[in-house]
């Protein structure tokens, strides 16, 4: 069931209009599609999504009776309390993500459960309603967003390049395909499919169908569990670091997030290794329970607080040196360089 939060629980939530460019749609967008449990999402633009997104999903679908309320402010069917904030176990809690985009853009959604008959199709613009129908359509959701910014054309100023846009999207789409191997990821731009993955529910693999062998050759295995506190994963052989923090994906319970803690956990394990300049790869799936971290502090919810910084510093530190020193203990095949 999706309800309006009370006002007192929407307080609480970090808000703030986060629809700035397409790719934070198709973000939000992803988080549903995961969060309604999918494990096939095929993304599709067009102009870099300044005209067209379209992100269809085999996940629960929506209810017939729920399909108009999904649009209004604070409507979730993820939480209902203010207690449920502290343990958030969605990608999703804030219900603003279809009204903040409907107010914007040109809004399709088709939904289908299980239990229905039939599907339901709701059309909007500018946040009007302009059709509620039935429509015959296979299990789970599709959402196209079209014309970005029609009716604010002053924030279309602010958007990039088609190219631009698309490379914004491209990245963001890969590192959440990572993040869940066990999905089927599919996008596709203009005509083109720029990746799919198998979604067989192996990182590794999500990793190399996204970035190619090249990669996956000199990544080496984490994995260490401390009390509640759990990282799998892959970093690099020292000898294959990058020149920048783009290859660096931190997951945290199934979120992909960026973390300042994190990052210097890494530098840690790595100091002395590396020449100055250069950062390790590293795909890092965090489990901690969720009472340990605050999820709700940013509009994006791209960052998020731990509890306790020091304890998760060096839980991944000794995890990394772990990784590391299997490396070091086995004979070198090739040179490192
Ligand atoms: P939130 O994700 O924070 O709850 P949204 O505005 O993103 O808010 O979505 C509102 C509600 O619409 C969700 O709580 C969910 O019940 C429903 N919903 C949205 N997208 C999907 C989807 N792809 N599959 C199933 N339900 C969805
Ligand atoms: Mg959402």
């Amino acid at each position: 069931m999706i309800h309006v939060l009370e006002k007192h629980i929407a307080d609480k939530i970090a808000a703030g209009e986060v629809i700035d460019r397409p790719v934070s749609i198709i973000k939000e967008l992803l988080e549903n599609s995961i969060d309604a449990g999918a494990d096939q999402i095929t993304v599709e633009i067009r102009n870099g999504g300044k005209s067209y997104i379209r992100v269809t999903d085999n996940g629960s679908g929506i209810e017939a009776g729920d399909m108009e309320t999904a649009f209004l402010r604070h409507a979730t069917s993820k939480i209902s309390s203010v207690r449920d904030l502290d343990a958030i176990g969605t990608l999703g809690f804030r219900g603003e993500a279809l009204a903040s985009i409907c107010a914007v853009a040109r809004v399709e959604l088709i939904s289908k459960t299980a239990d229905a008959k039939m599907g339901r199709r709701v059309v909007t613009e500018g946040s009007e309603i302009l059709a509620n129908e039935g429509i015959g359509c296979p299990e789970g959701t599709t959402v196209t967003v079209q014309d970005l910014f029609y009716n604010v054309p002053a924030r279309q100023k602010f958007l990039s390049s088609d190219n631009g846009e698309s490379r914004r999207i491209i990245d963001m789409v890969s590192r959440i395909a990572r993040a869940y191997g066990d999905v089927r990821f599919t996008l596709i731009n203009g005509k083109k499919q720029v990746f799919t993955t198998r979604g067989k529910g192996n990182i590794f693999d999500a990793i190399v169908s996204v970035y190619g062998s090249d990669t996956g050759r000199d990544l080496l295995p984490v994995e260490r569990t401390s009390g509640d506190l759990i990282v799998k994963g892959f970093v690099s052989a020292p000898s294959a670091s990058a020149s920048s923090r783009s290859r660096q994906i931190f997951c945290v319970n199934g979120r992909v997030i960026s973390s300042k803690v994190l990052e210097k956990a890494l530098d840690e394990a790595y100091k002395e290794k590396l020449f100055h300049g250069r950062f390790p790869v590293a795909f890092l799936f965090l489990s901690i329970p969720p009472e340990k971290l605050d999820v709700n502090i940013h509009p994006t919810k791209k960052e998020i607080r731990f509890d306790d910084d020091f304890e998760v510093h060096d839980f991944l530190v000794k995890a990394v040196r772990q990784a590391l020193e299997v490396r070091e203990s086995l004979p070198q095949v090739r040179g490192e360089n």
